[in-house]
Order: C-alpha cells, then structure tokens, then sequence
C-alpha cells in the first residue's frame, strides 16, 4: 500500500513538473490548424503598374519625407485611441490626402527597410537588403543625388545609427545593408549636407573606439572639412557660418535620447532652419527625410511601452512638418511608412462582444518573436503635388511623385555648395 502511494506521488509530481514545462514552451506547440493557414505561390514576373500621375501645375520648392519605420495602420489606430479615443484627432487625421502603399520587394511579399527605402529614394524594386542598387545589384541614382545636381540642400535624419538600412537608401549603394562600414563612407561621400542621428562607431576605426576594420577615421574628417556636432547642446548653439556639411552624431549606435541627445523633432527642426539659411544663401530647395526608426525596434520586439513612446516622439515630429506646410505652401510634406511590423491588432477585449470600455492590442507575427508583414501601409501628404499621394500606390510611386512634385525633370542644374 505505501508503495502505491509512492508511485501515486511520483506520477502526480510528474506529471505538474510535465503540466509546467508544457506551459512554459506552449507558444512554440502552438499550431496553426491547416484549414487556419495557406501558402501557395506568388507570382512576382509581372511590371510594377506604374500609377498615372496628375501634372502638378504649381510646383513644390522644399519636401519633408517622414517614414515611421514599421508602422502599419493599425499603430496609427492604437495609439489614437490610446491619446484619446477613437474619436480623437491625430496630426495623421488633419492631411488634406491620403493612401494606401503597396510594400512588396522585388521577389518578396514582405520586405525589409532597404528594398522598401531604395523604392521610396530611386523609384524600382529591389531585393530585400539591397540599399540604392538594383535588382541586379546595379547602383540607381536616388533622388538626394538628383536634387544636388540642381541646387537643392539635402538632409538625412534618423533616430537609430544613420548607417542603417532607410537613411542608407538614401546616400548610398551596396548589396547589403549590413555593410555599415562601407555605408558609412558612402554617407561620408554623399549629395546630403545635413546628416543627423546616431552610429559614430561605423565612423571610427577600432583604435579610436569604434568597429571599422579599415583604420580610417571619418569622425576627423569630418571635423577636418565639415561641421561636427555632438551633442544636443551642439546643435542648439550651432551658428551658420559657411556652406560647409553639417554631420552631427549623437551616440555610437542608435539614439536613446538622452538629455545629451537630440530626438527626431529637434533634428527635423535643425535640419530646416539651417537649410532654409542655405536657401537665403543661394540654394534652390531642400529635401528632408527624416525616420523614426525604432517604432519597428519596438514591433520586433512586441514591447507596448516601447512602441508607445516612439510613436509619441513620430507623431509630435509629424504635427510640426505638417504646421510647417500649412504655413509654407511651397512645401510639400510626406508621411509613410516602410512596411508594417509586428502584426499589431485591435481587438474587442470580451469574446462576447460585451462593452467593456476597453481596448485588446496583440502582436501577432511568429508568438514573441515580431516581425514585418506584408500588409499595405499608409501614406499621408500635404501641399503642392499632394494630390498624388492617394487612392492605391507602389512604394516605387512615391519616388516618382515626389519627382513630379518638384519638377525636376525640367530644372535647370545649378551648383550650391
Ligand atoms: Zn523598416
């Protein structure tokens, strides 16, 4: 009899230690019924349908491109009602036009942020971390280099290291967006005269602290021929002086804006003081994008608080480009995304469809482990050639109308530097 009751403990212990480990790994059991799920293939050979253009008659001077990195719809939807309800109005609310953008990469339903950027900056589809080249790893002109040959100011702004995969698309050209170092030199080398955000490690050989194999040093190059901001304080008692590149960067990976930091309202608001005084200067323009790069960071990593307080500091950035273009109107202002991540959804928190007055939001990509979707995205635009920015877009399309938004097939090349 004792010994039944022994074996009667032992298999009871078990099987709650069984039960508890079970438990804990059961998200990675989880399967997904067949009937639940699909997969079946996707045809990719067919041309991009280029979307037909409305002539835009008044021409824009300036563009300020936003893209919040990873944020789908339903992050706009989310933190609405978290601000204040569903009924409460967000800067994204107050566009005059707005649209849906189709994401996809050359040969991927879902793309990451380089095949996504080179599609924003150079207008073709690419290959997931392709960075400013071709489908045929090719270098494609992006639209930084385009405006410098006809006497605009360029900016690139990013709240992560500047080396990573969106800014990149922007000033550079290579197969990888994991080249950060060879990244770096092409930013050091390109069209943008204003480079702002994080990343001094890419910049910096090994001996000086930083992770560059090659030993050059670009942060004393660029102390040596442009201006070097470091510090948030930097940028507030930065005085125009000369047309000399502005590169301020903040931190040796990504920005997380400290006091000494400055965050993406501040570089914005930097970034167009100084380029309106190139602008009295002589330069015909100026182009802006600007990222709020780790509300992705934050959609990888399914953290709520996280992603709250970057679409916090996004959202603020937006409202100030779009008072900017309400108040400029030779300024036409653009805001996107690069793809949705995480899988955000919105749900009513009672299964029984009971009003609780609350909200459910879940991840929902790969249970704990987020990743990007390849859902449409949003796009939001005010000011002259705004009107294109609607109904169903590529991502390819907006590079072209942004083109066509500045006219610059028809401008005249001019030096400003
Ligand atoms: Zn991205």
């Amino acid at each position: 009899m004792n010994n039944f009751f022994k074996y009667l403990l032992v298999a009871i212990i078990s099987s709650i230690v069984t039960f508890l480990i079970i438990n804990q790994y059961a998200p990675l059991l989880i399967e997904v019924p067949e009937k639940d799920q699909k997969i079946f293939p996707i045809d990719f050979k067919k041309d991009v349908n280029p979307k037909e253009l409305k002539q835009v008659d008044v021409k824009a001077r300036n563009i300020i491109l936003l893209i919040g990195d990873g944020m789908g719809p339903t992050h706009i939807s989310v933190y609405r009602n978290v601000q204040g309800g569903p009924n409460h109005k967000l800067s994204f609310d107050k566009f005059d036009f707005s649209g849906y953008v189709k994401t996809h990469a050359y040969n991927s339903l879902v793309t990451d942020s380089a095949a996504s950027a080179t599609a924003f900056s150079s207008g073709i589809k690419t290959i997931n971390r392709y960075v400013g080249v071709d489908h045929n790893n090719k270098p494609t002109k992006n639209i930084t280099e385009m405006l410098f040959e006809k006497g605009f100011v360029n900016t690139i702004i990013s709240t992560s290291e500047i080396t990573h995969a969106t800014p990149a698309a922007f000033a550079s050209h290579v197969s990888s967006r994991y080249e950060k170092e060879e990244i770096a030199e092409h930013i050091y080398n390109s069209k943008n005269h204003i480079v702002l955000g994080g990343g001094t490690d890419y910049f910096l050989p090994i001996e000086e602290g930083g992770i560059r194999e090659d030993g050059i040093d670009f942060v004393k190059k660029i102390k040596k021929n442009f201006h070097y901001l470091e510090t948030k304080k930097d940028i507030d008692n930065f005085n125009y002086i000369d047309r000399k590149r502005i590169f301020g960067l903040f931190a040796e990976d990504d920005l997380e804006r400290t006091e000494f930091e400055p965050n993406l309202l501040e570089m914005l608001d930097f970034s167009i003081r100084e380029s309106k005084r190139m602008i009295a200067d002589g330069c015909k323009g100026f182009f802006i994008m600007a990222e709020g790069s780790k509300i992705d960071w934050a959609s990888h990593d399914n953290d709520y608080e996280y992603y709250l307080k970057e679409m916090q500091e996004f959202e603020k950035t937006v409202e100030k480009a779009l008072n900017y273009a309400q108040e400029n109107n030779d300024t036409l202002v653009i805001v996107t995304a690069d793809h949705e991540t995480g899988g955000l959804l919105i749900e009513q928190d009672d299964a029984r469809y009971r009003d609780t007055g609350k909200m459910k939001i879940s991840w929902n990509t790969a249970i704990g482990r987020g990743t990007h979707t390849g859902i449409m995205i949003p796009v939001f635009a005010q000011g002259p050639g705004a009107e294109n920015f609607s109904g169903v877009m590529d991502n390819t399309d907006l590079f072209f109308a942004m083109k066509e938004a500045l006219g610059i097939d028809n401008l005249e090349d001019y030096q400003c530097k």
